[in-house]
């Protein structure tokens, strides 16, 4: 664990003490209105400095009104007119613009929550760290494209990461600092996706429709076709190897189809603890929210007699070659996982609008990886510009193998 992500209440504001002043990126989307579910049951508990969005303004304004928010961006210059027309006569501030994002993010807060999807998020991301105390990441893309630079410029911030996402929030839970060094391995589940069971010849035939239909859990359209893919898992992998200290050989991936069990920690001793709950990411936002106390949410308790059965299998690397391929620019480094983010954003895009096939998803990626030995390598971005540059020419790649 970095020690971004050290345990410890160091300047929390204690329940019940003043508000905490919270922003978040990406309020329009399936974490960010997560996100509100929970303030709104805490009257009081949270001021609302910034919300972002894409470019719902209808929806953006309806929120900044109803939490009463003091600055509302979106990302696209179109929507704006919307927006400010909305806010008029609310005293709410209207911005749009990608640094209109990334100032809005710079605002201090005791929490930012950062959940725009894709290789978007990193800027504004960046932008957060030392103006927010605790920055609650859900946008795993901000880690893979640049998670050395990333959490490195955190820690001399002294901006404190809380990983939103499910299987890095149970592993925060379960992973003792003081014992890292007898950790002999890291496990994050997959519930396998809507084709856990599809044989590969039916693959091919897989539409957009069929793919939004995840079984598990209800999220933005970019991370469910991820996961119907598997190169969630990967993107998630590479995530846990940015977060904990340990080597890749001590990360794996087990399918867990109830996804009950989000995330294991095995111990030399023998010992394998696991986090528990419903599939229901309102638990590891809360944590979040609440940390480094615990809240009570209105999640569904997790009922284990009910569930029945808890099942567990190896990933099939056959059938869903974009775990394969995370994992070898996992090993790889070096700036091959932001290659591979950005071609997947290509390629998911894609296969959204109809352009390609469920299978030219992995092609499109491993042309994108392929091409890193024709530019005779790669180094890890150590700047946002580098970031940037580097995105831009794996997207680049991505486009022309569509
Ligand atoms: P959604 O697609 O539901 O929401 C994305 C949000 O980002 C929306 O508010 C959208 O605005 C905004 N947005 C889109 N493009 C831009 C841009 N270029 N600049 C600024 N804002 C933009 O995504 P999710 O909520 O599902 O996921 C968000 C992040 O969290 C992703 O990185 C995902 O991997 C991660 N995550 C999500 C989980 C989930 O359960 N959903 C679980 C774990 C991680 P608009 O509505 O206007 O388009």
């Amino acid at each position: 664990m970095t020690s971004t992500m050290e345990a410890g209440g160091r300047g929390e504001a204690a329940w019940g003490q003043a508000p905490r002043r919270l922003s978040i990126l990406g309020t329009t989307g399936s974490i960010g209105l997560n996100v509100l579910d929970l303030v709104a049951t805490e009257p009081g508990r949270f001021e609302i400095e910034a919300l972002t969005a894409g470019r719902n303004a209808r929806e953006l304004a309806e929120l900044a009104i109803r939490f009463s928010a003091r600055i509302a961006v979106v990302a696209d210059p179109s929507s704006y007119a919307e927006l400010r027309d909305r806010l008029a006569g609310t005293g709410i501030e209207a911005a749009a613009g990608a640094e209109a994002i990334a100032s809005a993010a710079a605002r201090p807060t005791d929490i930012l929550v950062s959940a725009i999807v894709g290789f978007a998020g990193l800027a504004p991301s960046l932008a957060a760290l030392g103006a927010t105390r605790t920055l609650a990441l859900a946008n795993k893309e901000t880690l893979v494209s640049a998670g050395p630079l990333f959490l490195a410029t955190a820690e001399r911030a002294g901006t404190r990461i809380l990983p939103v996402d499910s299987e890095h929030n149970a592993i925060f839970q379960v992973f003792e600092t003081d014992n890292a060094p007898n950790v002999s391995e890291v496990i994050i589940t997959a519930s396998g996706g809507p084709f856990l069971r599809t044989p590969k010849p039916e693959l091919a035939a897989v539409t957009r429709d069929m793919a939004l239909k995840h079984p598990k859990w209800s999220m933005g359209p970019k991370i469910t076709i991820d996961s119907a893919t598997l190169m969630n898992k990967g993107l998630e992998l590479i995530e846990a190897y940015r977060l904990y200290p340990v080597s890749v050989d001590q990360l794996s991936v087990l399918v867990h189809p109830q996804s009950v069990v989000h995330g294991l920690v095995r111990y030399k001793d023998g010992s394998l603890l696991a986090e528990l709950g419903v599939p229901d990411m309102r638990t590891p936002i809360g944590y979040c929210l609440a940390w480094p106390e615990r809240r009570p949410t209105t999640v569904k308790p997790l009922d284990l007699a009910t569930v029945g059965t808890l099942t567990f299998e190896a990933p099939d690397r056959d059938r869903f070659p974009c775990l394969p391929l995370a994992e070898a620019a996992m090993r790889r480094g070096d700036g091959a996982p932001c290659v591979l983010n950005a071609a997947n954003e290509v390629a998911v895009e894609a296969f959204l609008a109809g352009r390609i096939g469920f299978l030219d998803i992995a092609r499109v990626v491993e042309a994108a990886l392929a091409g890193i030995d024709a530019k005779g390598g790669l180094s890890e971005p150590s700047s946002l510009l580098a970031a940037t540059e580097l995105d831009g020419w794996a997207r680049k790649i991505a486009l022309a193998c569509l």
